[in-house]
C-alpha cells in the first residue's frame, strides 16, 4: 500500500518538479529580487580611452557611470553593481566576469568616442552581433583593442585577436540569444537620445565587442558622444550634457524593467495556476506541440543538426532582421524537458521550452 502512496505522490509530483525545472532561472525568482543592473564605466588605469582637449574618456565615463548609479539606486528594487568606481585598470573579461558571477539582469557598458575626422559627432548604442562594416569595425576593434595590454589575452579570450578582422566573424551564436532584449534596451536609450540630448542619433548598432561577447545577459555598449568633436566634448563635459546623457540612459533602463516586470508576472501568474494542478501543465490543445529555442541570431545559418552541434531537428523562424532556432518538435513537455537538458549540455546554456499553439508562439 505504501509503495502504491509513493507511487502515486511521485506521479502527480514529477511533472510539476519538471515544469519548475524548465523555468528559466531568473523566473524562479522570489518576488522581491532585486533587479541587478551593472555598471561598466569604459576603460580606466593605464588604459585611458580616447583623450581630445585634456579631456580623457575613462575620466568622462566614469563621471556619467557614477551619476547614473546613483539615480538607479534611488530605487529600492534595483541594485547597482560596478566594474569600477576608480580610475582602475580592469581587463575586458573581468567585466563580464563581475556581471556574470552577480546573475545581473543587465550589462551597461559607458564610452566616449573618436574619429579622425572632427565632424563625426553624436551618440549610438551598441549591442553584440555579427555584421560587420569596415566603418563599423574602426570603433570596434579600437574599443576592444585594450586587451592587449592584458597579459593572458589568448587564453581569456579563446584566441580572439583585437587586430585580426577575421576573429570578428568568429560564432557568437550562443551569446545571441540576449541581442532581442538587448536591442530593446539599446532603442529605448537612443530613443531618449533622441529627445533629450537632441544631437545627432547614430542609432542601434551591431558588432563584437569583446566586453559584450563574453557577458551572459541582455548587454548594451553606449558610446555617449565624441570626444574629438569640440563642440560635443564641451557639451558631454557641461552640467547640463552631462545630465541629460545621465537621464536618457536612465529612463531607458527604467522602461526596459518596466517592460521585463510586466512580462515576468505574466508569467509568473500562468505559472501559479499551473502549479495548483497536475492537469494545467498539459498543452491546453491537443495540437500543441513544444520546441527548444536554442539561440537567435541575425546570422542565417541552414537549419541542420550539424550546425548545431549535432541537435536533432532543427527548424528556423525569421522575425524582422533576427533568425531564431529551434530543435525537436513534440507534444510531450518531458521529451522536450529532455531535449532541453540536451541542448544546454552541448553549450546552447539559455535554451529555453516553447509552446507552439494555434499559430502562436509563446515561451513555457
Ligand atoms: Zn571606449
Amino acid at each position: 500500500m505504501k509503495t502504491k502512496i509513493y507511487f502515486f505522490i511521485a506521479l502527480f509530483t514529477a511533472p510539476l518538479v519538471l515544469f519548475a525545472n524548465v523555468m528559466a532561472s531568473h523566473e524562479n525568482d522570489p518576488p522581491n529580487r532585486k533587479f541587478k543592473v551593472v555598471l561598466d564605466a569604459g576603460h580606466g588605469g593605464d588604459d585611458g580611452g580616447n583623450s581630445y582637449g585634456g579631456v580623457r574618456e575613462k575620466d568622462v565615463a566614469l563621471k556619467v557611470t557614477m551619476a547614473l548609479g546613483k539615480k538607479l539606486e534611488a530605487h529600492a528594487d534595483i541594485e547597482v553593481i560596478y566594474t569600477r568606481k576608480t580610475d582602475v585598470f580592469i581587463p575586458l573579461w573581468k567585466r563580464a566576469d563581475i556581471a556574470n558571477k552577480a546573475q545581473a539582469d543587465l550589462f551597461v557598458s559607458i564610452h566616449c568616442n573618436a574619429f579622425k575626422k572632427e565632424s563625426a559627432n553624436g551618440n549610438e548604442t551598441w549591442v553584440l552581433g555579427l555584421r560587420r562594416s569596415n566603418e563599423n569595425l574602426d570603433v570596434v576593434m579600437k574599443e576592444n583593442s585594450v586587451i592587449l595590454l592584458e597579459d593572458d589575452y589568448e587564453e581569456n579570450y579563446d584566441g580572439f585577436d583585437p587586430n585580426d578582422p577575421s576573429s570578428y566573424a568568429t560564432s557568437v551564436l550562443t551569446q545571441e540569444i540576449y541581442m532581442e532584449d538587448s536591442i530593446d534596451l539599446a532603442a529605448m536609450i537612443q530613443n531618449n537620445f533622441a529627445s533629450n540630448v537632441k544631437r545627432t542619433n547614430r542609432g542601434v548598432k551591431q558588432n563584437v565587442f569583446a566586453v559584450l561577447r563574453q557577458s551572459y545577459m541582455p548587454s548594451v555598449l553606449v558610446e555617449i558622444g565624441f570626444l574629438s568633436n569640440t563642440s560635443e566634448r564641451n557639451y558631454l563635459t557641461s552640467t547640463n550634457g552631462e545630465k541629460a546623457v545621465t537621464v536618457s540612459i536612465y529612463d531607458g533602463i527604467i522602461a526596459y524593467k518596466q517592460n521585463r516586470d510586466i512580462n515576468v508576472s505574466t508569467i509568473s501568474e500562468g505559472q501559479k495556476a499551473s502549479s495548483s494542478s497536475a492537469v494545467a501543465i498539459e498543452p491546453v490543445s491537443s495540437k500543441a506541440v513544444y520546441k527548444v529555442q536554442i539561440a537567435a541570431s541575425s546570422k542565417a545559418l541552414a537549419p541542420k543538426p550539424n550546425n548545431f552541434k549535432k541537435l536533432p531537428l532543427i527548424s528556423r523562424e525569421k522575425e524582422g532582421d533576427i533568425y531564431r532556432y529551434f530543435t525537436g518538435e513534440t507534444n510531450s513537455l518531458e521529451k522536450a524537458s529532455e531535449l532541453r537538458e540536451l541542448a544546454v549540455n552541448k553549450g546552447y546554456k539559455t535554451a529555453f521550452i516553447v509552446i507552439i499553439e494555434n499559430g502562436t508562439r509563446r515561451r513555457l
